[in-house]
């Protein structure tokens, strides 16, 4: 499986993934223009794009998917709620796509998940194709069982790390806004991550990703050394952090 982040943050949010047989988006929160050009920027043709799955209908999710996937007749999956929530959005006759549970896209297995964050439903993926398993999972305000359950199979994990509590607490935002954040339906700080993967961690885990990082409230760095410090330094080479403004490097596993 190849996996490439052309954003990642509040922002917006697009999740590249390729198995043998398929090219999918997890989300589509850029402009379709951007999108598009950070595709080509990694020598994929946007119109060899074969589904955009949603995890949840907030902005810096969705955005560009109606365009996108109308340009280049790409399907559009979602749960039933999620996808009823964005009707004002598809206005141009694209073919939706609710899932009920675990769906197939060419020699990808999708499974969703539940979890816990403001936009009702919110859902993670596992996905498999061929022996490999990878997980995303952003926007979160707790890591439940069922999040649990699905992120410990994966050799390849995209899991939110998106602030630091002492600048969350002391930065910008106002209250109701850092409340949100700190929230169960929130975010998930560096420290919960630090502490849920410390609690994960196996063998057969090769990377991880931390996404959805704060420009307020966060620093690529302090996210980085905040996570290894749970995992222990012999981890360090497993984690890499994606970002709002840059495309990451292809990552093969
Ligand atoms: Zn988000
Ligand atoms: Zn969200």
């Amino acid at each position: 499986m190849r996996i490439c982040s052309l954003a990642s943050g509040s922002r917006g949010n697009s999740l590249f993934i390729e198995s043998e047989n398929a090219r999918i988006l997890v989300d589509a929160g850029l402009s379709a223009l951007q999108i598009k050009n950070r595709l080509q920027s990694i020598d994929i043709d946007p119109c060899t794009i074969d589904a955009i799955i949603l995890t949840h209908s907030h902005r810096d999710h969705v955005s560009g998917t109606d365009v996108f996937s109308h340009q280049f007749q790409v399907p559009i999956y979602g749960h039933p709620d999620t996808l009823d929530s964005l009707t004002y959005m598809f206005k141009r006759n694209q073919k939706i796509i609710p899932w009920t549970g675990e769906f197939i896209i060419e020699d990808m297995i999708i499974t969703p998940f539940r979890v816990s964050h403001d936009a009702f439903p919110t859902v993670g993926y596992r996905i498999s194709a061929r022996e490999k398993t990878m997980a995303v999972c952003t926007d979160l305000g707790v890591v439940t069982e069922e999040v649990e359950q699905n992120l410990k199979k994966a050799h390849f994990l995209v899991i939110e790390s998106n602030h630091d509590p002492d600048m969350l607490m002391n930065g910008p935002y106002p209250w109701e806004l850092k409340e949100r954040i700190a929230s169960r339906v929130g975010h998930l700080s560096n420290h919960d991550t630090g502490a849920f993967l410390k609690k994960i961690l196996n063998g057969r885990m090769n990377k991880i990703l931390l996404a959805h990082l704060s420009e307020e409230n966060n620093l690529a760095e302090l996210a980085k050394n905040t996570v290894i410090d749970y995992l222990g330094s012999q981890h360090e080479l497993m984690i890499d952090i994606i970002e709002q403004r840059k495309v990451s490097v292809m990552h093969e596993f």
